[in-house]
């Protein structure tokens, strides 16, 4: 093709490119088909307190492929996000997230769990993005204040006004929201107190070394203290050892969500776990 293209674009040819490029068509037509195919399910990462209490968890998207196996969504999120269909996914997500909070209230051991949701910028920025969480809620009958959204910081930023009046629109209804990620962006303190949200949650590169890096350890305290300046709830993700779980709990972080605790599980064994977390602690 580069050949019949002329002389100028054979210097762009690049077979490599090609692949990729070749490869990157192939999975947006397999991702097209994934939900219609019902190929999409949610994963449930527990969020847990200092006493540890599951209090929440966070919906984690997952693609089981015929062939490919399951895919992570760091390979097909941004995928999503470009080709737009990450618009009807994530209405899917909304709406199978409502579902699990349902049955989880008819659940002893599940009653009252938050659940977590993330949100694509591209999604949010809808226009019609409120009225439709507004919807999804009413016609699955879900209590709003069960459902929390995570935005991200780089989100946030592309309209700062904009987000703002979304996120009162959400809190009017109920619906919490919480900055995931955070730290890894450019808040800055004046435009995050403008801000209606309920939660930081504090991006796991900065956990991972908290024990023995100052400089990540310097950081997780001043979020920590931002949290509680700003009277907003903090969460740490990532949390994997003992030692970064104290030193979060040492400097006032109370809820916790990490492979220490649990991975992230198809919605029979989140119950599973439940329910043995629950009869370990009574019996
Ligand atoms: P995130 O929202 O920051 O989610 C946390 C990620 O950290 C998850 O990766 C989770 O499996 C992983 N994680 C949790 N605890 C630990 C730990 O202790 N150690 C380590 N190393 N990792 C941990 P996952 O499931 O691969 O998701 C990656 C990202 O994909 C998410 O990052 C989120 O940005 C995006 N994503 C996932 N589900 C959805 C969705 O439904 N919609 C949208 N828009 N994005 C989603
Ligand atoms: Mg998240
Ligand atoms: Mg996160
Ligand atoms: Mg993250």
């Amino acid at each position: 093709r580069a050949k019949t293209a002329g002389r100028n674009t054979m210097r762009f040819f690049d077979p490599g490119l090609q692949a990729s490029l070749e490869a990157r068509t192939l999975l947006e037509a397999a991702l097209r088909r994934a939900l219609p195919e019902g190929q999409l399910l949610l994963h449930y990462q527990a969020q847990v307190n200092a006493m540890g209490q599951v209090v929440g968890a966070e919906a984690l998207l997952r693609w089981q492929h015929p062939t490919r196996g399951m895919v992570s969504p760091m390979q097909f999120i941004s995928l999503a996000e470009e080709s737009g269909l990450i618009i009807p996914i994530g209405g899917w997500v909304l709406e199978t997230a409502c579902a699990q909070l349902n049955q989880w209230e008819k659940m002893p051991v599940a009653r009252g769990l938050k659940l977590s949701v993330n949100v694509s910028a591209r999604q949010f920025r809808q226009a019609d993005f409120v009225p439709q969480v507004s919807e999804i809620l009413q016609r699955m009958g879900t209590n709003p204040a069960l459902l929390k959204i995570e935005l991200t910081e780089s989100l946030v930023l592309d309209d700062v006004t904009g987000t703002i009046e979304k996120m009162h629109a959400l809190k009017a209804m109920g619906v919490r929201c919480s900055m995931d990620d955070f730290g890894t962006g450019y808040s800055s303190l004046s435009y995050l107190k403008r801000l209606p949200l309920d939660q930081l949650k504090i991006d796991r590169s900065f956990v991972r070394d908290i024990a023995t890096d100052e400089g990540d350890a310097v950081i997780v305290q001043t979020i920590i203290g931002m949290a509680h300046n700003l009277g907003l709830d903090v969460i740490a993700e990532g949390v994997e050892t003992e030692a970064q779980q104290e030193f979060l709990v040492r400097h006032g972080c109370t809820v916790f969500q990490g492979f220490l605790f649990s991975r992230p599980l198809p919605v029979a064994e989140f119950e599973s776990m439940l329910e043995n977390r629950t009869s370990s602690r009574c019996g």
